[in-house]
């Protein structure tokens, strides 16, 4: 019979209901398992990390917040990005959408969305992300592009499948034109058959086009594969080396394995993000699993990540290379030893085998969530600010730094929270928002969140506005995600975002309080 203890206790949701309940981790079957018991609904539970001994490992990265029971509200300075949903409406029709989208869907009125935009403005101008649906759909999306930036806000990303970018000459340069800093592609594999499982339909063309026209028009990519177990876990490793080779334009991979928010196929299928990075690891043999450390943000169990560094680069930052060789990202032999000095030129490894804990946990104290998020979109912006830190912060890093950042690709995998993980605790303290029209920042996990009858509950009881249901329940589509109402293809782009990483304020002892550099004085 499998071990039942109890780790900690929590507020979590009933996921049929989505009233608050406790809840408690237990370990069980070696893994860590979520329950929860709902006077109405009786009692539920779920594998929510696949290691007990990882989710132990975890905890010492990330703070463990505690709901106070107040509203579920991201602060202002707390927010790394704010989705800002400009449309429902969708040239796809996902067998997998948060939202719900699909051909037919309505805009909002760009009223609405400037009063989305007057909530962020208030919060100071976070990052955002245009999100929908498709927002590509939008023939005005620069114009509201070019609102956001009169406002002040640096850093706007578009959350995109890709088509328009692949079909439409000139429609990326438009985009960079009106200030659009990066594009959120939706890229779940390199083979037409994940495509036409995930998506219902071969996009591997329009996305390697889409590609292509960011290159042109100077527009950087972040790749979002939307990971479905059995289905594209096994191209993980070949999306990385992809993103590697093509570095120039992609500036970052951020996995999400999927979750079952909004319309979806099938209740099941799942994977925490532990076992996601375990798979990972055995498809690049100078990856381990925790070289990927969980972004000390919201919780040590919303994001893990690394960057994949030249495994040639100046070992002078930290102790050097911790590698024991073996392969690179690109497959190239990393070093027989080291990974660093002896390395093939070319070859990638990632960045925790340069930085020692001390280094990192000092960089970690300095970090802004907007800066970081910037960092990780791979924006000029995000690479000024880290030779900036670097510098004023005395960090002995190598000449020519700016160059390295260059060729740096992080990855990271986002573990999402559906109505079955549901953890208050986690809502409480989360760092992606979305705008209301009100003047709130919400939790981007709690503003998607659905009950099995696909009711938006949480979205509802809050009054933070959007749809009161699934448009497209899930019994409409067959069992194999067709949609009966659309003859679009179906398929999920992974409407979640790029998390970004707050860091504990952790005090800073060694940094010019005159060089601004750090925006925030931490
Ligand atoms: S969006 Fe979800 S996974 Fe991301 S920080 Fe917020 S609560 Fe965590
Ligand atoms: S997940 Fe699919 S249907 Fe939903 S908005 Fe994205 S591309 Fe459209």
């Amino acid at each position: 019979m499998s071990q039942r203890a109890t780790l900690a206790e929590t507020t979590s949701l009933c996921p049929d209901c989505l009233q608050q309940v406790p809840g408690r981790y237990e370990e069980r079957d070696g893994g860590v398992f979520l329950t929860r018991d709902c006077p109405d609904h009786g009692v539920a539970s779920r594998r929510v990390w696949g290691s007990h001994d990882h989710w132990e490992w975890a905890a010492e990265f990330g703070p463990s917040p505690e709901y106070d029971g107040g509203d579920l509200a991201v602060d202002d300075d707390h927010a790394c990005l704010a989705v800002v949903e400009v449309t429902d409406d969708c040239n796809l029709s996902c067998s997998y959408c948060f939202a719900s989208s699909g051909p037919g869907g309505d805009h909002r009125s760009t009223d609405e969305i400037e009063a989305l935009l007057d909530t962020v403005e208030n919060a100071g101008g976070r990052p955002i992300q245009f999100s929908g649906g498709e927002p590509t759909v939008r023939d005005d999306l620069p114009d509201l592009v070019e609102r956001a930036r009169e406002r002040g806000i640096d850093h706007v990303e578009v959350n995109t499948n890709g088509i328009r970018l692949a079909t439409e000459e000139g429609y990326a340069g438009k985009l960079a034109d009106a200030g659009v800093t990066a594009v959120y592609l939706q890229f779940d594999g390199l083979t037409s058959e994940t495509y036409e499982t995930i998506r219902e339909v071969d996009l591997v063309e329009e996305k390697h086009a889409a590609i292509e026209a960011c290159r042109d028009a100077d527009l950087p990519v972040v790749l979002v594969p939307t990971v479905v177990p059995d289905v594209n876990d096994h191209e993980m490793g070949d999306i990385v080396r992809f993103a590697l080779e093509n570095r120039d334009v992609i500036r970052s991979v951020n996995f999400q394995p999927v979750a079952h928010f909004g319309r979806y196929a099938t209740d099941d299928g799942r994977f925490a993000i532990d076992t996601a990075t375990r798979l990972l690891a055995e498809q690049i043999g100078s990856l381990e699993p925790r070289d990927m450390l969980p972004a000390p943000c919201c919780s040590a169990y919303c994001q893990i990540g690394t960057a994949f560094v030249p495994a040639d680069a100046d070992p002078s930052v930290g102790d050097g290379c911790g590698s024991d060789g073996g392969a690179a990202a690109d497959g190239a032999d990393a070093g027989a030893d080291c990974g660093c000095e002896d390395a093939d030129a070319g070859a990638f490894v990632p960045l925790t085998k340069f930085v020692d804990d001390q280094l990192w946990e000092m960089l970690s104290g300095m970090v802004d969530e907007g800066d970081y998020m910037e960092l990780l979109a791979g924006t000029a912006a995000g690479e000024e600010w880290a030779c900036k830190t670097a510098g004023c912060c005395g960090v002995d890093v190598p000449g020519g730094v700016e160059g390295l950042f260059d060729e740096v690709v992080p990855v990271s995998f986002t573990g999402f929270m559906d109505a079955d993980a549901a953890d208050v605790n986690r809502l409480s303290n989360c760092c992606i928002s979305v705008p209301t029209a009100d003047g709130d920042l919400v939790p981007f996990c709690g503003y998607n969140m659905t009950t099995d009858d696909g009711e938006y509950a949480l979205r509802n009881r809050n009054e933070w506005g959007g749809r009161a249901a699934v448009d497209d329940p899930r019994a409409a589509t067959g069992a194999d995600g067709s949609d009966p109402d659309a003859d679009a293809p179906t398929g999920y782009e992974g409407d979640g975002v790029a998390d970004g990483g707050r860091v504990e304020d952790s005090p800073r002892t060694d940094c010019d309080p005159d060089s601004g550099c750090c925006g925030d004085g931490r």
